[in-house]
């Protein structure tokens, strides 16, 4: 047993995570396998689901949110490309731990979560990983985006609309990428969308399921 495994025991976990679901998968972001595997991830599933937190699966968070899958999370943030300087919009702060990610590997954070309970509970645990002023949280309608704060450089949607969300490509800066599931439940593509000027350049990352972008505040 090595130091770190009785601090953390979470530790030995994480490392198999990410070499057996992440690396072999694929992903080669050095900065995105790195802090996988050390940002603690059961942290952000409830107690009872805590033994479960790095299986290859997503896993309830309660108020019919998920938190999703660990490669789900690794592909999504590596197709953002962030080196660490860019402001970043994410629609659905859901557990908190794409936010995290997003904390650690870019400059500014702004997350906008539609679920009061869900928006709370994310904002306590952020809160203790003291991610200080670079980290805006709010609940809301995330379909909107968050005019105050745009341009952003990136914007990371972690719950589906059923077509291109145009409002929230207008929030993207010049050069900017968005990477967002698209499409109704039965056939929702992973998309990233690139602004060029005037015009967009979109990538299909691939077939992906993710609970529907909500419309109306509940
Ligand atoms: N990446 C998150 C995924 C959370 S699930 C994680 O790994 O934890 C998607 C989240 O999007 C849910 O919490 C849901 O409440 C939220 N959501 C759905 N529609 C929304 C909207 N219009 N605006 C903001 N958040 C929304």
């Amino acid at each position: 047993m090595t130091p770190e495994t009785l601090t953390d025991p979470f530790a030995s976990k994480r490392r198999l995570m990410v070499r057996d679901q992440i690396v072999a998968r694929g992903i080669g972001d050095p900065r995105v396998l790195s802090t996988m595997r050390v940002l603690p991830r059961h942290l952000f599933v409830p107690l009872e689901e805590r033994e479960h937190a790095h299986e290859d699966r997503p896993l309830p968070i309660g108020d019919g949110a998920t938190i999703s899958q660990p490669l789900i999370a690794a592909t999504m943030t590596e197709a953002l490309r962030l080196d660490g300087v860019e402001r970043v919009l994410e629609v659905g702060t859901g557990s908190g731990y794409q936010t995290a990610l997003l904390c650690e590997l870019a400059g500014e954070v702004w997350s906008i979560e539609i679920d009061l309970d869900i928006a709370a509970r994310a904002q306590r645990l952020l809160r203790q990983l003291q991610y200080g002023e670079r980290l805006h949280l709010r609940s809301g309608n995330g379909d909107e985006g968050w005019p105050e704060a745009a341009p952003f450089d990136r914007i990371l949607v972690g719950a589906a609309p059923e077509r291109v969300p145009k409002k929230l490509i207008a929030q993207l800066a010049e050069g900017g990428r968005l990477v967002a599931p698209v499409g109704p439940p039965s056939n929702q593509r992973l998309l990233a969308i690139d602004r060029v000027g005037k015009k967009t350049e979109t990538t299909d990352l691939g077939g992906v399921r993710f609970v529907p972008l909500r419309r109306e505040p509940v």
